[in-house]
């Protein structure tokens, strides 16, 4: 016997959720966004498992890129944010990958630089987001100096982010979009623009790539979902089981600091998982957990490697019971990542991506391919 806490990787669904970025925009190329190591999935099964549809991968950081490439995935490899450092150069050019550029300095260093062959480029535009990239005022410039680079570098696209691409309100999203469409018709540029919620909601942002991240996981990013969005396969299912009851009268306090008192007589299930894993210390009570594939609810501070459920509704469950924190439970029933992370006031970017390392990944396939 072992700790029953494992994330289930559902290699399958990735494939469905990518397929789904595809069909949405059938004249684009879709990155597939392998960055946080798959969202918390795993890198390279991921890359594997995609490795026979998608056509480039995106990484944060050459790091994440060289570790991909260690392990045999030879397909082009993008550099969200670029190098870091100027002596990045030789190891981006031997590892054949894309980089994007953000920064003056980023310019220069390039264009110092001697490849043997011209380095593809992706020029990072701020159209609005006000993190990375060249504003209104420098774009021109910088793109005419990298044209007329073509020995250092090749493949120009215009490249920008959008800050508001999952909200119902869509006036700022359209004027990021009106200013990218008249610069990619000015530099007469392919774009690269859409990340997931463009490519499920915004087809007219739909470029000559897309970079769509979180949806391949199965995460709904919009605030109103649509057709698309709800087909989406949940990819990672967190689960675990009941290791201990305890049968309390009412009146009693449950975990650190007593946060949760039983109302009236009451079973609570002890789970193994807790914050030590990721699972996130700021869940309030009642956020929802699956128990046999039926819902229950936390009850009581989460602790670093255990949680408690309030059980007394389900009177079959006890020790041994399945979990489900997040995902899809054996018997088909479902608890979105995202329903979770609204109980912790965040989004199910940091509940992936801060599943920690201590919990054993497994991952399954059911299409006939080797992994
Ligand atoms: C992470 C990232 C994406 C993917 O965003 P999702 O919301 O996960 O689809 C796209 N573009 C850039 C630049 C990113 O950093």
């Amino acid at each position: 016997m072992s700790r029953p806490l494992i994330a289930e990787i559902d290699l399958d669904a990735l494939r469905h959720n990518y397929r789904l970025a595809q069909a949405l925009a059938p004249h684009s190329q879709s990155l597939a966004v392998l960055k946080a190591n798959a969202y918390g999935h795993g890198a390279l099964a991921c890359a594997r498992a995609l490795d026979d549809l998608a056509p480039a991968f995106a990484v944060a950081c050459i790091e994440e890129a060289q570790a991909l490439r260690q392990d045999g995935i030879d397909k082009p490899i993008v550099l969200l944010e670029g190098f870091f450092q100027a002596e990045e150069l030789p190891l981006i050019e031997s590892l054949g990958l894309w980089t994007a550029v953000h920064s003056e300095w980023q310019v220069e260093a390039l264009l110092a630089y001697r490849p043997r062959r011209p380095i593809p480029v992706w020029v990072k535009m701020d159209s609005g987001m006000h993190r990375l990239g060249f504003s209104e005022q420098n774009i021109e410039g910088i793109w005419q100096r990298l044209l007329d680079a073509p020995d250092r570098v090749c493949d120009l696209h215009l490249m920008s982010h959008f800050a508001t691409a999952d909200a119902l309100e869509p006036r700022y999203f359209h004027r990021q979009l009106q200013l990218l469409n008249d610069w990619a018709t000015a530099l007469n540029a392919p774009t690269c623009l859409a990340n997931s919620p463009a490519t499920l909601a915004w087809p007219e942002s739909h470029g000559a790539w897309n970079r769509p991240g979180i949806m391949l996981y199965g995460s709904d990013p919009l605030e109103g979902a649509n057709d698309a969005s709800r087909s989406l396969r949940p990819v990672m299912t967190l689960r675990s089981e009941i290791i201990a009851v305890q049968e309390l009268g009412p009146g009693e306090p449950v975990g650190y600091g007593g946060r949760w008192i039983t109302p009236a007589p009451s079973r609570i299930g002890v789970v193994a998982a807790g914050y030590g894993d990721g699972y996130d210390r700021h869940a309030r009570d009642g956020t929802p957990v699956l128990i046999d594939g039926q819902r229950s609810m936390l009850a009581g501070k989460v602790s670093m490697d255990m949680l408690t459920v309030d059980i007394t509704a389900l009177p079959d469950a006890g020790i041994g019971s399945r979990v489900t924190l997040w995902g899809q439970d054996a018997s088909g029933a479902m608890l979105s990542v995202d329903e979770v992370a609204r109980h912790c006031d965040t989004i199910s970017y940091t509940l992936l991506t801060g599943l920690l390392p201590r919990v054993p990944r497994h991952y399954f396939k059911d299409w006939n391919e080797a992994v």
